[in-house]
């Protein structure tokens, strides 16, 4: 096995102050968001700045509770998210275009349910209008980080913060 960490898009602003058109993720393609609009997507789980082990063997993923040094489980944001492609070389920008290639993106990620013509849930930010909603129904990583990436020095480190299932 072999540590996939961490990744991606982590969402920013407070989506419910954002200027956008009218449930614009129903009417326009992901290709055709703004970038505010493609921010505000993001439900701010967290559950992408996660370390994944891959069996090299069957590509299985398996999550752990271990989560990327930049992320910060208390707030459930990356700390530094302006400078994280910088700084984290194997977090991956989410796009139109590869939304759809990632095994590992959670059944619940907003780019996810959209690119597959899904309905977003009661909880997402942009339906509730509530950027909470996400940690109060128990699918964000909020307080639920086990570990740093920092703080582990091997892959068989990891193995003791594996997941069951998807978290
Ligand atoms: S660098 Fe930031 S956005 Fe990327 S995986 Fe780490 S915490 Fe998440
Ligand atoms: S999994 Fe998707 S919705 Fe959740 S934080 Fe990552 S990009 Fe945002």
């Amino acid at each position: 096995m072999r540590p996939e960490t961490a990744l991606d898009a982590r969402c920013v602003a407070v989506q419910s102050s954002i200027m956008t058109t009218k449930e614009f993720w129903k009417t326009k393609t992901l290709a055709e968001l703004t970038d505010r609009e493609w921010e505000a997507l993001c439900d701010g789980c967290g559950k992408c700045c996660l370390a994944k082990l891959e069996d090299e063997e069957t590509g299985e993923i398996y999550w752990t509770s271990v989560g990327c040094r930049l992320f910060d489980g208390s707030t459930c944001r990356c700390s530094d998210y302006q400078n994280r492609l910088k700084r984290v070389p194997d977090c991956v920008r989410l796009t139109p275009d590869n939304v759809g290639t990632i095994p590992w993106l959670p059944s619940t990620c907003g780019y996810r349910l959209v690119a597959e013509g899904k309905e977003l849930p009661w909880w997402h930010p942009l339906v509730s209008g509530d950027p909470n909603t996400v940690h109060e129904a128990g699918i964000s990583m909020r307080g639920r980080v086990k570990a740093s990436e920092d703080e582990l020095a091997e892959v068989e480190d990891y193995f003791a913060f594996i997941l069951d299932e998807e978290p």
